[in-house]
C-alpha cells in the first residue's frame, strides 16, 4: 500500500463463500480494506474477515439481503462508517437452480430476479450516489448468457438483464472516472455449480472447454483484481467472458 494515499476500500456482495471470498482475499491482498457482505452465512463471513485481520488487513463481515434495498443502503453506511467511503464494488451475489422454463415456479422466478437482478440494480443505485470518483464497479454475470443452455432460462435472463445494467450503468457515471464492467465466468467450482449435479454431469462440464476443467474461484478473482485496479484503466463497459474458451 502507497503510504501517501488513503486505502482503497472494496465491497464484495456474496462475500462469505464461493466466488465472491476468493475475490474478498484477493483483494485484501491487493491493499484494499474489504467488506464481506453476506445473507445468511455469518460464521463464514465473520471468519473470513478474520483471516484477512490477522494477515494484517482491515475487513469486516457486513449483513444484507442484496434484495433489500433498505438493507443495502444500511449496508453502504455500516462500509463506510466501519472502513470509509467506497472505492470499489463488486456485485457477486447470486444463486441458480436449474429450472426448464416450462417447469419454473413464481417463487422461484421471484427469487432469482430479486438476488440476481434487483440486488445488482439495488447496490448499483447505492453505488451511483456514493461511491468515491475514480471507483470500479464489477459485476458477476454468467457465461451461460452466450450460451443460452437448455434449462437455465430464468437464470440467464436474470444475468443478461445484469449485463445490460454494466452497459448502461457505464454511460451514466460520465463524468466520474468510474468504470462498470463485468465477468461472466463459464462453470466454476462452488457449491452453486455442484448443487445437484451428478459426478457425470460435473465431468461434462469440466469437458466442455477447451482447457478441461473447472474453474477455480481464484480464476474469476484474478480478473476482479484486473477490473477493479488501475491496469484495465481504459475498460469501461466491457462483459469479459472467462471460461476456458467454452463457446
Ligand atoms: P456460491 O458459492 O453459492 O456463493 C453465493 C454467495 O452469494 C454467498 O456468499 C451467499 O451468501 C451470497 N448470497 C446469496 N443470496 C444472497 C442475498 N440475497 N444477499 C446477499 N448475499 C447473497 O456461488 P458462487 O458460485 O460463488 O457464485 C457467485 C456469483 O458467480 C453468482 O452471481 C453466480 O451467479 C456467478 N456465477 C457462478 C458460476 C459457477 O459456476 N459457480 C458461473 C457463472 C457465474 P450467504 O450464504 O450468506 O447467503
Amino acid at each position: 500500500m502507497n503510504d501517501q494515499a488513503p486505502q482503497r476500500v472494496a465491497l464484495v456482495t456474496g462475500g462469505s463463500r464461493g466466488i465472491g471470498a476468493a475475490i474478498a482475499r484477493r483483494l485484501a491482498g491487493d491493499g484494499f480494506a474489504v467488506a464481506i457482505n453476506y445473507a445468511a452465512s455469518a460464521a463464514e463471513a465473520d471468519a473470513l474477515a478474520d483471516e484477512l485481520r490477522q494477515a494484517g488487513g482491515r475487513a469486516l463481515a457486513v449483513r444484507a439481503d442484496v434484495s433489500k434495498p433498505a438493507q443495502v443502503r444500511a449496508m453502504f453506511e455500516a462500509v463506510e462508517a466501519g472502513l470509509g467511503r467506497i472505492d470499489v464494488l463488486v456485485n457477486s451475489a447470486g444463486v441458480l437452480q436449474v429450472q426448464p422454463l416450462a417447469d419454473t415456479s413464481d417463487e422461484l422466478y421471484d427469487q432469482t430476479f430479486d438476488i440476481n437482478t434487483r440486488g445488482t440494480f439495488n447496490t448499483l443505485r447505492e453505488a451511483g450516489a456514493r461511491l468515491a470518483d475514480g471507483g470500479s464497479i464489477v459485476n458477476v454475470s454468467s457465461t451461460t448468457v452466450a450460451l443460452n443452455l437448455p434449462g437455465y432460462s430464468v437464470y440467464i435472463a436474470s444475468k443478461a438483464a445484469v449485463e445490460s445494467f454494466t452497459q448502461v450503468f457505464a454511460k451514466e457515471l460520465r463524468g466520474r472516472r468510474i468504470r462498470v464492467n463485468a465477468v461472466a465466468p463459464g462453470p466454476v467450482a462452488t457449491a452453486l455449480f455442484f448443487k445437484g449435479k451428478s459426478p457425470e454431469l460435473i465431468e461434462h462440464y469440466a469437458k466442455m472447454p477447451p482447457l478441461e476443467r473447472l474453474g477455480e474461484p481464484e480464476d474469476i478473482a484474478g480478473i476482479v483484481s484486473f477490473l477493479a485496479g488501475p491496469d484495465s484503466g481504459w475498460v469501461n463497459g466491457q462483459i469479459l467472458r472467462a471460461n476456458g474458451g467454452v463457446a
